[in-house]
C-alpha cells in the first residue's frame, strides 16, 4: 500500500546504431572503470598514468626508486606509506599494475590505450619528495615532460618502472588488449630513443601483439608525420596541446582562454595533415584531446576528414554517439 512501483528498464547499448567512427572513452580513475565500461564504447582511447600516480601512489617515483638518498624525515614517511610492499620501488610498480590492469580488464577485449607519464615538473613537485628532484622551470608546459624525460639519465629508472608495470600487465597477466602511447615527442630522435628505451625494458612493438601509438600534439608531429610514423603503429591526436602550441595560447591562462579554439583554421590544417599521413600509410589515427567532446561540429569535421576513432569524455559519449549515428542513417 502506497508503495511505488518501478519499472526496470534494461538499456541495450549493443542495439544502438553504429557511429561512422570508433568512439572510445577517456578514463581517469581505475575505480570508475567498471561503471564506465557499461557506456557504449569501442574501448579506451586515453588512460593517463598521471591519474593513477596521483590517486594511487602520491610519491615521486625517484623517491621510491632510491630511498637511501632521501633525507631522514622523507625516508621515514616513504617507508611508512609503502610498508605493505616488498620495497618502495615495488610499491610503484605494483600500484601501476593494479590501476592499469583494472582498466584493461574492465574494457577487455576491446583496446585500452594507456599513456606513459606526462607530468610537468610543477606537477611532479607536488608529489611526496618531488621538491627534492624537480627543477624549477619558467614554463613547465614547454619544459621537461613526456619523451624528453624518458631519454634523460636521471629519469631512466622511473621510466623503467613504468615500462616494467605495463609489460607485466600484458605479458604476465595476459591483458594483451593493452596498448601503449608515448606523449609529447618533440623530435624523431626523441621518438627513436624512447622506442629503444621501451624495448630495453621489455616493451617491444609487435611482440605479443603490442601496438605503440604516438601522441600527435606538437606541430612538428603533424609537419613531419611520415618520419615519426616510421616508428609507431599510429597517431592519437592531442588537440589540447596541439591547439596551445599552434596558436601560442597557454592552456593554463584564463586571460587568453577565449583564443583557444581547436576549430581554428591553422589547427584544422595540422589535423588534416596528420589524418592524411596515417591513412596514406595504413596506420591508426584517433584523437584523444577535448576537442570533439566539446564541439560536435569538430567531431563531424573529423569524421568527414577521415579520422578512425575519437576518444571522448564520459559525459559526451552518448550524445555524440547518437548524433553521429543519426547523421549517417540520414545519408
Ligand atoms: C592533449 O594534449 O590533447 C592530451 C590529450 O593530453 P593532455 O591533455 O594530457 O596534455
Ligand atoms: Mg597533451
Amino acid at each position: 500500500e502506497g508503495a511505488r512501483r518501478f519499472e526496470v528498464v534494461e538499456t541495450d547499448v549493443q542495439s544502438m546504431p553504429e557511429p561512422p567512427a570508433q568512439l572510445m572513452l577517456n578514463v581517469a580513475i581505475p575505480d570508475q572503470a567498471y561503471s564506465l565500461a557499461r557506456l557504449p564504447n569501442h574501448g579506451v582511447g586515453l588512460a593517463r598514468l598521471e591519474f593513477i600516480i596521483n590517486t594511487m601512489i602520491g610519491i615521486h617515483p625517484r623517491a621510491l626508486a632510491d630511498v637511501t638518498s632521501l633525507p631522514e624525515e622523507v625516508r621515514a614517511e616513504v617507508l611508512a606509506r609503502t610498508a605493505a610492499y616488498p620495497s618502495p620501488r615495488d610499491f610503484f610498480v605494483h600500484r601501476i599494475i593494479e590501476g592499469v590492469a583494472t582498466i584493461a580488464a574492465a574494457f577487455g577485449p576491446k583496446p585500452v590505450i594507456v599513456r606513459l607519464s606526462d607530468f610537468k615538473s610543477n606537477e611532479y613537485a607536488g608529489l611526496l619528495g618531488g621538491d627534492l628532484f624537480e627543477p624549477e622551470e619558467e614554463n613547465p608546459m614547454l619544459g621537461w615532460r613526456g619523451a624528453s624525460r624518458y631519454t634523460t639519465p636521471s629519469f631512466a629508472e622511473c621510466f623503467a618502472m613504468e615500462c616494467e608495470a605495463l609489460r607485466y600487465v600484458r605479458d604476465e597477466m595476459g591483458l594483451t588488449n593493452l596498448e601503449v602511447m608515448v606523449p609529447f615527442v618533440r623530435t624523431v630522435s626523441e621518438a627513436t630513443q624512447t622506442i629503444d628505451a621501451m624495448a630495453a625494458h621489455g616493451l617491444r612493438r609487435g611482440v605479443n601483439g603490442l601496438e605503440v601509438m604516438m601522441m600527435c600534439e606538437i606541430p612538428s608531429n603533424a609537419l613531419l608525420a611520415d618520419l615519426f610514423l616510421e616508428h609507431f603503429d599510429g597517431f592519437s591526436i592531442g588537440s589540447n596541446d596541439l591547439t596551445q602550441l599552434t596558436l601560442g595560447v597557454d592552456r593554463d591562462s584564463e586571460l587568453v582562454a577565449a583564443s583557444f579554439d581547436e576549430r581554428d583554421g591553422a589547427v584544422l590544417a595540422l589535423l588534416g595533415m596528420a589524418i592524411d599521413a596515417c591513412n596514406r600509410l595504413g596506420k591508426y589515427v584517433g584523437i584523444c584531446g577535448q576537442g570533439p567532446s566539446d564541439h560536435l561540429d569538430l567531431a563531424r569535421w573529423l569524421i568527414d576528414r577521415g579520422i578512425q576513432s575519437m576518444s571522448l569524455n564520459a559525459d559526451a559519449i552518448v550524445p555524440t554517439w547518437l548524433e553521429l549515428a543519426a547523421v549517417t542513417e540520414r545519408v
